[in-house]
């Protein structure tokens, strides 16, 4: 019953073909990629010198007859397709029946096989593309291969090996993508006799995530799940504030294959750029499901690289996604301290503290970000680093905190207690936040008033700095400023948006000045200019109050919490944290 064909040439042209293997870690994904299309639960990989002098992948997947065995050592051999319009259909990983005869072109490689229900294994051994043997051999049901000596006969290609260490840095992060895509397989990892991880069968990524990264990471990310018009997003993101250097943690799959995707990772990072500093990146292991008719997995011969059919559909989903996210977040870390309700229950104070700064509009900015609701009510306390409760929400709570104020520390950090902890609130960071968004939405809806300075400011520049000011000047004029320019590289400041100290009005304006030099008040996107403009003003020109009343304080927390992210500052930085109480118990070990 032999269920492996050979394509046809026409077929076997129409997919690009390629380099398959181009270093050790190649071999190991294209047989853990075997090993989960035979349905494998349990895999162990092994391998030595960074994978060029050993590898071995064994499985208990569903093992081959000795036909099928042969059979798949013939390129173009696969049982998983048989017709171009299969890859519209693709559910495996392999489809092209080109990594087994590769492999063995460059190795020497066993594969030893049993199908269940046969009572005789086959051992097949082939030394660099020559056929050695194939003979009986005993083994459980399911698939054993070992390559060695890889790139042996191919000197040039072993030249091209980086060192043993860095050759096994991508192996492992090869055997982590697979065992992350399907936690529901134990897997193993064994590097020179020395296990890397073993982890068991897991329920959830989480799980997985704790295995083989963790507790720390899997503690630090979020669980996401949304589903819209055939698209299916999940798996973890992290908290706002917790980045990294690079963007190699953005690990992020296509119908459970691991991809390289622009789409993908600016989606991510778009999400995140007011909650990461500049030059930090998220951590995401996020699972993109689609029909695979809508995604084309044949652009690189490694198989690495993905193209969606509509890009714009899938950006604007994780996005949204991730947002939704992360604003529910904010509902939580205000729900892990909720308000009992009755005297506890204040009103929030008038405004004052922010002089022009009203209630929050209710029509906030376009989408994707819809306004903040604090939550109904108080759900039950979460313990310490335990997963997100998602609160109800509703209007009437929004005059209402849980946070009862207690004092300011260090002039700085606003305290307060609640049923469930306390919470410490960067005065500065909320006011920047709340200052920020309030820009923001006062550029895109009026025309920003402009007072008019008694004795104008007068600023020189040098030539380049001239042309780029005069260049920006309309859309300077149309925030506020009222800038004239007079003699050569001389320009004199009358004016000055209304929320302004006029006192300020020199150095933001080298700010503003810095930040063209740098591009980013880009002519080309008026709404990044503005978000750049904004974001310049809330952290340096704006006034921020004297008063710490508590009545101040309540009120910041009010218009904090009537942003669209409360969460952070507009350069990323938390605007509070959190104590629970069960975490100040464990930390005094009550
Ligand atoms: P592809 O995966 O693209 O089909 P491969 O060269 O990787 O091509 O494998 C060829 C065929 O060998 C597969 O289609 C499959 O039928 C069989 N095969 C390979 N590895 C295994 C395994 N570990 N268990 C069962 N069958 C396997
Ligand atoms: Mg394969």
């Amino acid at each position: 019953m032999s269920t492996i064909r050979i394509l046809s040439d026409r077929v076997a042209n129409q997919i690009a073909a390629g380099e398959v293997i181009e270093r050790p870690a190649a071999v190991v994904k294209e047989l853990v990629e075997n090993s989960l299309d035979a349905g494998a639960t349990r895999i162990e990989v092994e391998f030595r010198s960074g994978g060029r002098a050993y590898i071995r992948v064994e499985d208990n997947g569903s093992g081959m007859t000795r036909d099928d065995a042969l059979l798949s050592l013939e390129r173009h051999a696969t049982s998983k397709m048989a017709e171009t319009a299969d890859l519209d259909r693709l559910v495996t990983f392999g489809f092209r029946g080109e990594a087994l005869p590769s492999i063995a072109s460059v190795a020497r490689f066993e594969l030893q096989t049993l199908s269940v229900g046969e009572e005789a294994g086959t051992e097949i051994l082939i030394n660099g593309g020559r056929f050695v043997h194939v003979r009986d051999c005993g083994r459980p049901a399911g698939t054993r291969i070992v390559v060695s000596q890889l790139f042996n006969a191919v000197p040039a290609r072993r030249k091209f090996l980086k060192s043993d260490a860095t050759e096994s840095a991508h192996i492992i992060h090869c055997v982590r993508l697979y065992a992350l895509s399907s936690p529901q397989a134990a897997f193993t990892l064994i590097e020179d006799g020395r296990a890397i991880f073993r982890s068991p069968e897991c329920h959830t990524t989480a799980e997985r995530v704790a295995e083989i990264f963790g507790r720390q990471i899997a503690e630090a990310m979020l669980p996401v799940e949304a589903t819209e018009a055939g698209l299916t997003l999940r798996g973890l993101i992290s908290r706002p504030g917790v980045g990294r250097a690079t963007r190699h943690e953005m690990i992020t799959y296509v119908n459970r294959r691991p991809v390289d995707s622009r789409t993908l990772s600016y989606a991510l990072i778009e999400s995140y750029h007011e909650l990461l500093p500049k030059g930090r990146y998220p951590l995401a292991f996020l699972f993109l499901e689609l029909d695979p008719a809508a995604v084309d997995v044949n652009v690189h011969p490694a198989k690495r690289e993905v193209r969606f059919r509509n890009e714009s559909q899938v950006r604007a989903f994780v996005i949204r996604s991730v947002l939704d996210r992360l604003r529910e977040l904010g509902a939580t870390v205000q729900a892990v301290a909720p308000v009992a309700g009755g005297e506890a229950a204040r009103a929030w104070a008038p405004a004052g503290v922010m002089p022009g700064l009203g209630p929050p509009p209710e029509s906030r900015m376009a989408a994707p970000f819809p306004a903040y609701r604090p939550p109904l009510a108080a759900p039950a306390p979460v313990a310490a680093g335990a997963a997100v409760v998602t609160a109800p929400r509703d209007e009437a709570l929004r005059a209402k905190t849980g946070w009862r104020y207690v004092g300011l520390a260090h002039g700085v950090y606003a305290l307060f207690e609640t049923d469930a902890g306390v919470v410490l609130l960067d005065r500065r960071a909320a006011h920047e936040r709340v200052w920020y968004e309030r820009l923001r939405e006062q550029f895109a809806t009026a025309r920003v008033a402009t007072q008019r300075l008694l004795l104008p400011v007068p600023v020189e520049l040098d030539a380049i700095t001239t042309a780029l000011l005069l260049d920006r000047l309309e859309f300077l004029q149309g925030h506020g400023f009222e800038i004239a320019e007079f003699g050569r590289n001389f320009f004199r400041v009358e004016g000055v948006p209304e929320w302004m100290d006029p006192a300020d009005a020199e150095a933001f304006l080298r700010d503003v000045l810095g930040a063209l030099r740098e591009g980013l008040l880009t002519a080309k996107d008026l709404d990044l200019a503005r978000d750049e403009l904004a974001r310049l003003a809330s952290l340096r020109a704006v006034r921020l109050p004297e008063g710490t009343s508590e009545a101040e304080m309540q009120a910041l927390v009010a218009q904090l919490f009537s942003c669209r992210q409360p969460l952070a500052n507009p350069i990323g930085k938390p605007t509070f944290i959190e104590l629970s109480y069960s975490e100040l118990a464990r930390r005094f070990q009550r």
